[in-house]
C-alpha cells in the first residue's frame, strides 16, 4: 500500500513503497480536490484515486505536474476527468522524451503496458497561477534547479510547500542546473514554511527545514569543489569516481539506497555542464564510462 500522511487539514501527502520513495499529494475542497503528480506505477496511482474519490468521496478536478520525469506525470492517464496544470516546457518534455521513455519502459515492464502519456492543458512558465479550493489558496511558481520545468504548489494558508524534485533527501542536478538548484533552496529557506514535502522521501518539518537547505547548500559546494579539483587533472573521471558520497557529505542509504549513484551522476553531469565535455576517463574505464548512458527517472 502507498504510505498516506495528512499533513493539514484536507492537505495529503502519499509516499511510494515502489519506486525511491517518490511522493504525491492532495488538497481536498468541499466539491472537488486538486492532485499534485501522478506517480509511475498505476497501482499506486489508482490507490491515491481511490482514496480521494471513494474514501473522501470527492471527484479530482486538477492534477499538477511538478515536471516531467516518468514517476511524476505518468499516471495523468488515470486521471481521465481532471485538468492538468503545468510548466510549458513540462508539456513540451512529456511530448518528446516522455513518449520516447515510455516506448522504452513499456519493453521492460508489463506494468507500464496500460499507460498512455497525457498532456497538460494547461501551462505556464513565469509568474504563478492560483487556485481556489474551498477556504484554501494554493499558488503554483516556478521553482527550477532539478530541472528547468520545475513547479512547486504552496498551500498558503498552511504553509505547505510542494517542492518536485528541486527538494530531494540529495539534491539530483543531472537534468537540471546546480545554479538554480541553489537560488530555489535559498528562496525556500526564506518563505516561512510549516512542511516542506520533497519531491522524494520524508515530509520536511519547520524545524528541519534550516538545517536541510543548509545540508544541501552545502553538498552542492562541495561537489561543485570536487568538479573542479577534476578537470585539473589528466584522467578527471578518476577523481570524480573516488570521491564517495560520504566525502560530499551526505548517507548512502537516502532515496531508497539509491543516493550513491545519484551522487556519482551528479559529479558527471556537473563536469558536463561546467565544462562542456565529459570527464576523461583513463584507459581501463573507458568501458563503465560508455555504459552510462541510461533515461532519467528521478
Ligand atoms: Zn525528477
Amino acid at each position: 500500500m502507498i504510505q498516506r500522511e495528512r499533513i493539514a487539514e484536507n492537505v495529503y501527502f502519499f509516499q511510494s513503497e515502489f519506486y525511491a520513495q517518490v511522493t504525491a499529494g492532495a488538497v481536498i475542497g468541499p466539491s472537488w480536490a486538486v492532485v499534485i503528480d501522478t506517480l509511475a506505477f498505476p497501482e499506486e496511482t489508482l490507490q491515491i484515486r481511490d482514496y480521494i474519490e471513494q474514501e473522501l468521496g470527492v471527484p479530482i478536478r486538477f492534477v499538477v505536474n511538478t515536471h516531467s520525469h516518468a514517476d511524476h506525470s505518468w499516471g495523468n492517464c488515470y486521471f481521465p476527468g481532471a485538468t492538468v496544470i503545468s510548466h510549458t516546457l513540462c508539456k513540451q518534455y512529456l511530448d518528446t522524451t516522455g513518449r520516447i521513455a515510455l516506448d522504452e519502459a513499456r519493453k521492460g515492464n508489463s506494468a507500464f503496458r496500460g499507460i498512455k502519456i497525457v498532456l497538460p492543458q494547461i501551462t505556464f512558465q513565469e509568474g504563478q497561477l492560483i487556485l481556489r479550493i474551498g477556504k484554501k489558496t494554493l499558488t503554483l511558481f516556478p521553482l527550477p534547479g532539478h530541472t528547468d520545468d520545475n513547479l512547486a504548489v504552496l498551500v498558503e494558508e498552511d504553509r505547505v510547500l510542494f517542492a518536485g524534485d528541486t527538494v530531494m533527501p540529495l539534491p539530483f542536478i543531472v537534468d537540471g542546473n546546480i545554479d538554480d538548484t541553489s537560488v530555489s533552496l535559498k528562496k525556500i529557506a526564506k518563505m516561512g514554511l510549516e512542511n516542506v514535502v520533497q519531491g522524494h522521501g520524508d515530509i520536511i518539518l519547520r524545524g528541519e527545514i534550516d538545517n536541510a537547505i543548509k545540508d544541501h547548500l552545502l553538498y552542492l559546494s562541495n561537489i561543485r569543489k570536487v568538479v573542479r579539483k577534476a578537470s585539473k587533472r589528466k584522467y578527471p573521471l578518476e577523481i570524480l569516481d573516488e570521491n564517495t558520497i560520504e566525502m560530499s557529505g551526505k548517507s548512502r542509504v537516502l532515496i531508497g539506497g539509491l543516493a550513491s549513484e545519484l551522487h556519482r551522476r551528479n559529479l558527471r553531469a556537473l563536469y558536463r555542464q561546467l565544462y562542456g565535455i565529459p570527464p576523461i576517463p583513463t584507459d581501463d574505464d573507458e568501458e563503465e564510462y560508455e555504459e552510462d548512458d541510461y533515461d532519467d527517472e528521478e
